[in-house]
């Protein structure tokens, strides 16, 4: 007989933490989650689907303006943010919901509270403790903010969401692909917007040439992009705007309605005993695991996005799933994430998986880059000055796919099927050997026979595309 009162209890109602309770209790465990805000966490509640059902009402614009070069007129329209939200409110607390009855149907105790770890087999929550044989810690992320001059008037993708209105003016600060996302929903809906980043380019760690053909087709759109570029302070003005201080061009300032921070996010560790009780901390505040979720204390383990690895949902739900198996079904098993493909809801949108080219050429010896170029079919007729970018990075001497990249409508789309094709180990010559779908974009990635051969010494910027119309 167990002596807990659990055999599993999961601090967090998030997508790594309700999955793995759910897999757990089905396969016999006695399993309690607690969740402190709302269940579904950061994806289902201020992250994901919010910010996908805002990138979709942010693309009518576009398709507004380029409905007339298609034969029709479009009268004047209006757009209502309150609206956007009290739509996008109902069907997160639909979503939210869902997420909790399919807990109690799994046969899951649900939990509301905020609860911490008080030994390697207690918890604690609303005062009250419980024992249990494995405590897995699933508390997500959280918004980092530079502690600057005036940091508390800014906002975070926490709270975009929930604004009464759409501010006129925007600055976000950052480069990663929630600032680039968020610049692409509040310009698509109407706001000027400035993106403010302190490196060189946008989307760090993306493959060069997707940085920097996104970044120069967000500037095409009317975002203004200031790179090499820092806030060093901030300031309520009376009339209830504020003043952007930079740091680094003398006493030039900005004038915006709202500031949105999208600097990174931090593990949520804080308050939750794992330092009391010698849980190991990596030093970016990620709790520590092993290929299996363990922490270093044998009954304790750790999920998505508080480790700080890949902070994706898929990512969380797997490792979610393996855990519980690990735990309570006949093998232990390590979460696979060697082809995670990845999408940015930007405007044109990135998908991508596999290697960049940077991180191929530090790999191989030698790599085939074919690169296309092109202007969509739809833009033939709407006039729209927007270019798709296609990349596959090929391993010369296997001749294995290693990574595909693409800039352009549909990216997240096309890319998750070519995900299946990288991971399974698909040759070039498999890509040149499927038969293209005619009249699309994607079969741009089984046509494409111009290469550039790169050795691991050549400098990776000199190197020449192929551009051309899709037609
Ligand atoms: P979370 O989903 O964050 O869940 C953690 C839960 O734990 C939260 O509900 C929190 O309230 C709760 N909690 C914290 N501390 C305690 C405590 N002490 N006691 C009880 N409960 C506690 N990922 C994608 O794959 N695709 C996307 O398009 C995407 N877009 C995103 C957009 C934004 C704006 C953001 C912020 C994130 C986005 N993500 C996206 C990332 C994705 O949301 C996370 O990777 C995912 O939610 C991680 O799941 P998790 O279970 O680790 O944590």
């Amino acid at each position: 007989m167990n002596p807990y009162d659990y055999q599993l209890f999961v601090i967090g109602g998030g997508s790594g933490g309700v999955r793995a309770a759910r897999i757990a209790s089905s396969l016999g465990a006695r399993v309690a989650i607690a969740e402190s805000y709302r269940y579904g966490g950061t994806c289902v509640i201020r992250g994901c689907v919010p910010k996908k059902l805002l990138v979709y009402a942010a693309h009518f614009a576009e398709d507004f303006a380029d409905a007339n070069g298609f034969g029709w007129s479009v009268p004047p329209v209006e757009f209502s943010w309150p609206r956007l939200i009290a739509a996008k409110d109902k069907e997160i607390s639909r979503l939210s919901a869902r997420y909790e009855d399919n807990l109690v149907g799994s046969n899951v105790i649900t939990l509301y509270g905020t609860a911490r770890v008080v030994d390697a087999h207690t918890v604690e929550i609303n005062g009250q403790r419980i024992t249990t044989e494995h405590i897995l810690i699933a508390t997500g992320g959280t918004p980092f903010l530079p502690q600057i001059p005036g940091i508390e008037h800014a906002i975070t993708s926490n709270e975009v969401f929930d604004l009464p209105d759409l501010p006129s003016r925007v600055l976000i600060v950052g480069g990663g692909y929630i600032a680039v996302e968020f610049a692409g929903i509040l310009h698509g809906l109407g706001a000027q917007v400035t993106l403010c980043y302190r490196g060189d380019q946008v989307l760090r760690g993306f493959d060069e040439d997707i940085r920097a053909h996104l970044q120069a087709e967000m500037v095409k759109k009317g975002i203004t992009v200031l790179l090499h570029q820092d806030v060093a302070q901030l300031e309520r003005l009376p009339d209830g705007s504020l003043s952007v201080g930079f740091a680094s061009s003398g006493d030039s300032s900005l004038a915006v309605d709202a500031v949105l921070y999208a600097t990174g996010r931090i593990p949520n560790t804080q308050g939750l005993g794992l330092d009391d009780i010698g849980v190991a901390i990596d030093r970016s505040g990620g709790v520590k695991v092993d290929a299996y979720g363990k922490t270093n204390i044998d009954s304790i383990h750790a999920v998505g996005d508080v480790t700080h690895r890949i902070a994706l949902t898929p990512v969380a739900i797997r490792e979610g799933v393996a855990l519980a198996k690990t735990l309570f079904g006949p093998t232990p098993i390590a979460t696979d994430l060697t082809t995670v493909p990845s999408a940015v809801f930007s405007q044109p949108p990135v998908g991508t998986v596999g290697l960049t080219e940077e991180q191929a050429l530090s790999q191989c010896s030698e790599i085939d880059v074919y690169t296309s170029i092109f202007k969509n079919m739809r833009h033939s007729l709407s006039g729209r000055d927007e270019r798709t970018l296609m990349k596959l990075i090929v391993d010369s001497a296997s001749q294995r796919v290693l990574g595909a990249h693409m800039v352009g409508s549909d990216a997240p789309e096309i890319i998750q099927g070519l995900a299946i094709a990288i991971h399974m180990g698909a040759t070039k010559a498999d890509f040149d050997e499927t038969v293209a779908l005619h009249p699309s974009a994607a079969e741009e990635f089984v046509t494409m026979r111009d290469k550039i051969s790169k050795k691991r010494s050549n400098d990776l910027s000199s190197f020449s595309r192929k551009s051309s119309d899709k037609t």
